[in-house]
């Protein structure tokens, strides 16, 4: 992107912007993978536009469904004009079937259905490793007001609602994800980050025997390849999705 915006932010996956409005910023999705900690990395061509586009489609159905968001509308296919937010420290992860770490860090077989959503949370700390993290360790570091917290929770488990059933009508199985929040100006908790096969575990429930068929980051993070392949299909199944809603 050109100087007329300077460059706030750099993550992983995202840069983010200044805009001439202060209340807002531009967030650009990049075509750089990493997994484990950034130990394993790799650029995918079009990963970037994919999420932005997969991205702003989840936000704006989020949105309908009152759940508030930093997404405030695309500027182009792999950048979108965002809240300004304050970026709380936390990840919240939702699981619905065991996977992942889950399974790494317990007895819990992988593929086990959860009989509620689990919500795991890890503090945002590259440092650190993002540990595992308690709600009396979180208090501890006055990283947020408890009544904040459960503001973040109760939010976690609406979106877990809304997205398990919007996924299941494109034939996916929501089987966990990982969101961000952050304080606007006016003080208020917004969802922020993305919500993108990068940031969830999605399994095609086309499939005739039981077998699990990753369509997100994990075919980078288990070498299985196709990971531009399965982002395109998510992005038509939702775009097909929301032809026949319109
Ligand atoms: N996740 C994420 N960023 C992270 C860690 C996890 O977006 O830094 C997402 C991941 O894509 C998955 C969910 O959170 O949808 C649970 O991930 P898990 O804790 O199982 O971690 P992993 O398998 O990456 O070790």
């Amino acid at each position: 992107m050109k100087n007329k915006y300077e460059l706030i932010y750099e993550g992983k996956a995202k840069k983010v912007f200044s805009h001439e409005d202060l209340e807002k910023v531009i967030i650009e999705f990049k075509d750089d993978a990493t997994a484990f900690n950034a130990l394993k990395k790799a650029k995918f061509e079009g990963k970037g536009k994919l999420n932005c586009l997969i991205s702003a489609k989840i936000f704006e159905f989020l949105k309908k469904n009152n759940i508030p968001t930093h997404f405030l509308e695309l500027k182009n296919e792999n950048t979108m004009i965002a809240k300004k937010i304050k970026v709380i420290p936390l990840e919240i992860v939702l699981r619905n079937i065991a996977y992942g770490s889950l399974c790494k860090q317990t007895t819990i077989k992988p593929g086990t259905k959860l009989t509620k959503p689990l919500i795991d949370i890890y503090l945002k700390n590259d440092e650190l490793n993002d540990p595992l993290i308690t709600k009396d360790r979180i208090k501890l570091m006055n990283i947020l007001e408890s009544k904040d917290l459960d503001i973040i929770i109760d939010l976690t488990l609406k979106i877990n609602g809304i997205l398990q059933s919007f996924f299941k009508n494109i034939q996916l199985q929501l089987v966990d994800f990982k969101l961000e929040f952050g304080y606007d100006l006016k003080n208020n908790i917004l969802l922020g980050d993305e919500i993108s096969p990068d940031n969830c575990r999605l399994w095609d429930l086309n499939q005739k025997n039981d077998i699990i068929v990753s369509l997100d980051k994990d075919r980078f993070r288990n070498d299985l390849g196709g990971l531009i392949e399965a982002y395109s299909e998510i992005n038509r199944r939702i775009n097909d999705f929301f032809k026949l809603t319109k």
